[in-house]
Formats: structure tokens, sequence, C-alpha cells
């Protein structure tokens, strides 16, 4: 089974076409933990957990499996947690064949260029099998080097249950790791040997854990037997990954995830963007394969072979080629040769990942195919749809096809079209004298404004629900929350006039003081808010905390299903504490789309990038952030004055509000800062 296979350039129907391998932030482990395989050390309570794994070809599957890493300059640490009814393992041998037990394995290829990778495996005895691989099983004549060694591996097993006794029911077992850097960084084509690798680079991983479907059998040393088929063959195990490949195959680096090593310590919240190139390299990998086959079964490479826009091949002959793509949006070159080695130059520019607010219940259908073309043309990258799950669901296929990702927009707090949570008075935002959000006529400055109560547990199950209902839509690669916030206690100075108001802060816009966090604010501090807030720091501190908890609770559960999950907030975490309740520092995201809105503030338009700096710092650069740019505010003759300030500034991406205002004038001004980013930074080069 590990050394054949067919149609590697077909993926199985289990993964999403669009999906992109899944990336980890891998923080440094204050203190090194203690390998005992217990991993109850703080640094590993600290640590993030790994995306859940899934069955190899995609889908999901029951037994949990929990992994997180950390690393120091010694080591990179693993800790893999699982469920597990039914322990048993035979094989005492080191390097014996581990996966004919039930095992946990880690596949590592330090450079990321597909070839010379590492596998360890290891069973609940604690046995250990190390190799080396100079090329994936499906190359003419790869080394597989079976008595390689991992020197100064440190490795312990803790069983949750009894080892080969199926007589009761068993709870688990975890596997940690401490895989000296000397050992992974030796074999690199790019030797570092000795030394831990640089903060900041990454690494391509993959986790798989083998188990085989076992029937009670006295009879057996292990206590089990595995199910066998008519001809007594045991049945196929199952392979659960982090990273999967689409086929039950996991020799193909080039979908294993990226692991980046942060410079900071595990217990500070940080998240990446996936690399831009992404696509296109698995887009080389694709044709590789397709080439292969294509010379399997008649005898040579094709030289006509159909290549996509940016895709040129190389010196063709019949049994040799090079492929080469350049990414449009960092200008990476990237090389993949017929034997499979994969090479990626530095990046010359950095172009802003582009958002679009879109409006989902508002699109013309017969047209949307055409529109979601016009934008991937002009240099939009991302939407964000707002609508029904069903809505969201008929308009992703036709934004995927033409190359652009989809979010899905949640409003989140504030919910107007919600009608279940109208069957619940208690669920609504309350303020300092004690009104409620439920009734309509009651609601601050406009009558959409239904806001729900952070604090209230069913109103956090209910927003669960619409992320795991949204998590459904075929094709989506992100959920982007808004209204993740209360009502403004203060309205920005450039609205006032708009709402009759000089907003001072004033009890009436000030929530959320419902019972349910009142109770909950008494549990934490011993005594009720005091009755002047401006003076009760804890009290808007557990509001801050409040907010951001539903945040965190909805992001978590967002990654759970393998998607970015996005917020739009006010321009700095400061600023929206101050006005709505939202320190957005608190947030565990995975980007930011923070409202730099000037007008709103009745400030100068140069407000917007100074603010978004102003993000940055508070945040630390945690949080990858895509700042807005209000289109009534920035005709197209202005767009790349607006679109200059902002990437300026540093950020990831930049966010066009909205699809309604985007005019094909502003399309036209897009895709032309876009080339000119483009061409000024390669010729400056
Ligand atoms: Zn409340």
């Amino acid at each position: 089974m590990r050394t054949t296979l067919i149609a590697l350039s077909c993926l199985a129907a289990g993964l999403n076409a669009t999906e992109m391998p899944p990336t980890y932030v891998c923080g440094r482990a204050d203190t090194p933990p203690i390998i005992d395989g217990r991993g109850d050390e703080p640094a590993w309570q600290q640590a993030r957990e790994l995306s859940p794994l899934r069955d190899i070809e995609g889908d999901t599957i029951p037994h949990r499996c929990r992994i997180k890493m950390l690393w120091d300059d010694n080591c990179l640490y693993v800790l893999a947690d699982m469920d597990e009814p039914h322990l048993w393992a035979t094989l005492k041998e080191h390097d014996s064949v581990i996966y004919r037990d039930p095992d946990f394995e880690v596949f590592i290829d330090p450079d990321g260029d597909g070839l010379n990778y590492i596998e360890l495996e290891i069973n609940a005895l604690n046995t250990t099998w190390d190799l080396f691989l100079t090329h994936p099983y499906h190359f003419d004549s790869p080394i597989v080097l079976h008595d390689w060694e991992m020197p100064g591996l440190k490795h312990a097993v803790n069983l949750r249950g009894t080892l080969n006794d199926a007589g009761d029911t068993d709870d688990g077992w975890s596997v940690e790791l401490a895989i000296p850097w000397s050992s992974i960084c030796d074999h690199a084509s790019q030797p570092r040997r000795n030394r831990a690798p640089e903060a900041g680079s990454s690494m391509r991983l993959n986790f798989s854990r083998v188990n085989w479907q076992v029937r009670p059998d006295s009879d057996s040393p292990c206590g089990y037997s595995k199910l066998t088929d008519a001809e007594g063959n045991p049945l196929p195990e199952s392979n659960h990954v982090w990273a999967p490949t689409g086929k039950v195959y996991i020799h193909l680096p080039e979908r294993w995830g990226r692991v980046v090593l942060s410079p900071r310590s595990a217990s500070v919240w940080e998240a990446t963007v996936p690399e831009p190139q992404e696509k296109t390299k698995l887009e080389l990998y694709r044709i590789l394969h397709a080439q292969r086959e294509h010379r399997a079964s008649q005898g040579s490479f094709s030289r006509s072979y159909p290549l996509p826009d940016g895709v040129q091949l190389l010196f063709p002959t019949d049994d040799y080629f090079i492929l080469t793509a350049t990414c449009p949006r960092s200008g990476v070159r990237m090389t993949l040769d017929s034997e499979g080695r994969y090479t990626a130059s530095a990046p010359t520019y950095h172009l802003p990942e582009i958002f679009l607010w879109v409006h989902g219940d508002a699109v013309n259908e017969q047209t949307w195919e055409s529109t979601c073309q016009r934008y991937a043309q002009a240099g939009i990258n991302t939407l964000i749809i707002s609508g029904s799950t069903a809505q969201l669901a008929s308009l992703t296929p036709a934004a995927t096809k033409a190359g652009l990702e989809v979010f899905a927009w949640l409003w989140a707090l504030n919910r107007p079209q919600d009608s279940e949570p109208m069957k619940h008075p208690d669920w609504f935002a309350v303020n300092a004298l004690s009104t409620s959000c439920h009734r309509p006529e009651n609601r601050p400055f406009v009558e959409y404004y239904q806001f729900l109560c952070p604090g209230n547990d069913e109103v956090r199950r209910h927003l669960l629900a619409r992320v795991q209902e949204l998590a459904t839509i075929p094709g989506l690669s992100g959920i982007q929350t808004d209204y993740m916030r209360l009502p403004d206690a203060r309205l920005p100075r450039g609205l006032w006039g708009k709402y009759g108001l000089d907003m001072s802060p004033a009890p009436a816009f000030d929530y959320c003081y419902c019972a349910t966090c009142q109770e909950l604010f008494r549990a934490r501090y011993g005594r009720a808010p005091l009755p002047a807030p401006a003076e009760d720091k804890e009290w808007l501190d557990f509001r801050l905390d409040c907010i951001a908890d539903v945040y965190n609770l909805l992001a978590e559960e967002t990654r759970r299903h393998h998607l970015r999950s996005a917020c739009a907030v006010f321009p700095s975490p400061s600023l929206a504490a101050e006005m709505v309740r939202q320190d957005w520092s608190r947030f565990r995201a995975d980007l930011a789309l923070p409202m730099a809105y000037h007008s709103f503030y009745d400030e100068p338009p140069a407000w917007d990038a100074a603010i978004t700096r102003k993000a940055q710092k508070e945040t630390a650069h945690r949080i990858p952030l895509a700042p807005g740019i209000h289109l009534p505010d920035a005709p197209a003759d202005q767009l790349h004055a607006q679109l200059d300030a902002l990437h300026e500034t540093g950020a990831h991406g930049i966010a066009l509000f909205s699809d309604e205002e985007l005019t094909q004038e502003h399309l036209q001004a897009l895709q032309q800062w876009l080339n000119n980013q483009k061409n000024s930074k390669s010729t400056s080069k």
C-alpha cells in the first residue's frame, strides 16, 4: 500500500480542491518540557493546538487526537493526546515496521523542497522507527534509509488504560517527543548542522495516526486480532492526518502543513497568513504527477502538456523537464523538476491581499459569474459575502471558479435578521438604565441594533451553531465576524450630526448590564459594578473580556472546521474598547479588518494609515491586518493615494467596503495600482 499508488493528479472527493495546506505558528517553550509522555507542564498548557486530524482523504474522523508543538534552541517538541478505547501494541524492537501496530507518526521536510525528509513512528510500547527518505516512494528510485537514526531523540508515552487487555475499555494514550534540531537539520539540502533554524523560518510537517480494526482474541498475545477480508488479509488501516493529501498515501510533502517558528513565547497569541504562492505551487505538482502518469503509460513525458496561464515548461526531453511559475503577489519564482525537486526564490515584493465586502442578498445571480471574473481580473483576492447559508452556498462556486477565496460574513452580537433571539427576551444586551435591546422601540440609534448579550451561554451556543452551519458550505476559506461588540457607548464624531447627538458617555448607551453579566461579574470580583462606570476599571475589563471570549469561542470553532477566522473591528483596539467594548488585541484572530474610515471620525484621509499604525503597535504585530477603505470616501481618482498610504503601513491586506459602491473605474484604478506596484518593485530590484 505504501509504495504503490495511482492517479496522484486527481484528489479524492473528501478533500476540497480549493483547500490549502494548514498553517501553524509554533511558539517558543519558556522552559523545556520534561519528556514523560504526560504533557502537564505549563509550557504545554500555553501551547496552541493544531487544527484537528482528519481522515487522509479529507473526511472528518471519530477519534479525537489533540496535537501541540513547541520549540527552543535545542529541540522541536511534539505532544499528541489520543482517545483510544482499545490500547494494544506488540512491537518492542527499535526500527520494526511500527505501523503494523496502532501508532503515531511525524513527517518533517525541514527545507520544504519535497525531498530529503524524515519519518518517525512510535507505538504504545514507546518503540520507535526512525527513517530518512531522499524521495517520496512514487519517484523512480527513492533511497529509504530504514536504519537511519535520529540521535538525541527523547520519546515517552503515557497510557490512560491497560495495554493489551481486551477485557476493559481504555481512555487513550499520549506521545511526547523532543526532536533535536541537530537530527532534523543535518539532512536538509541546505545544511544547518547542530543549530536551531532561525525564528520566523518555516518547515513542512505532517502527523499521522494509524489505527486497525480489531476484535478481542484471547489466543492473541496482545488480546486482539485484526479483522480480515475473505482472503484473510487485514482490513485496511485508517490514517488520520493533520494535512490531508486527498489520497491514502502520505508521501506528498507538497500537501503537508506549514509550521512557522515564532520568536515569541507560546503563551502569546500570534497568527500568520497562508503564503500567496501556495496555490500555484500545488498546480505545479498537479502537472508533475500528471506528466509522470503520462510517462508511465506512454513511455515518455509529454512536450505539449496543456499548461495553465503563467506556468512554463523548460528543457523538455522524453525524460526530463522543469516547470516554472512566478507568484503574482510576491514575485516568488518557483521551479519544480521532473525528479520532484522544488525551489522557491525569496519574495521580491509584497502585494496586499485585496478583500471586498459583498452584500450577498443583493447580488444579481444572472451576472454573478462574470462579476466574479471582473473582480479577479482587477486583482481582488477574497470576497467577504453576507447572506443566508443557502445564498452563500449558491454564490461560492462561481467565486472559487474565478480564483477568488470566499469568507462568510457573519453578523455576531447584532442580529437584526435572526428571529430565534426574539423568542428569548433574556438574550438581549441591557444598558445601565436597565433597558433591553429586545423591543425595537428601545434600541439605541437605529431599529436594527438588535444586540445580544455577550455573557449569555445560550447566546454563545446560538452563535456557535451559526458558525457550524456556515462551515458546511463547500469551498469556503474563512468566516469573518462583524458586530463582535456592544452598541456604541460613544459614536464617532463624524456621525454625531447624523443621529442629532452630542455624545458624551451616557448610561443609555452603556451596555451590558443584564442580570447574567452582573452575576458573572459578582462571581469574579465579589461586588456589583460601581454606580459611576468611568471609575470602575474592573467592570470595563470584565466586559472587554466577555466580548473577547465570544470571539475566541467562535474562532476556535471556525479553525476546528479548517477555516480562517477573521473579524471586522473598530480602527484600533484602544479606540474600539472605549467606543464599543471591543478590545480586539484580546482576540485570537487569524486576520483583523479594521474599519479605518476617516470620514466617520471627521478626520483627513491620512488618518486611516496613522490609526492602522497605532493598531499594529497595540497588537504588537501579532495579528495580520487588512484595513478597510470606505469607497464612498475614495472616488476612483483618489483610490491610488489611499492604497499607497495603507500599503506603506506594511499591513498584510486592504479591504474595500463595499460591492455596492464599487465602480468599474474603481476596478480599473485597483488593477493599475497593483500593476504599478509590481513593475516598480521588479525594476527597482
Ligand atoms: Zn449581558
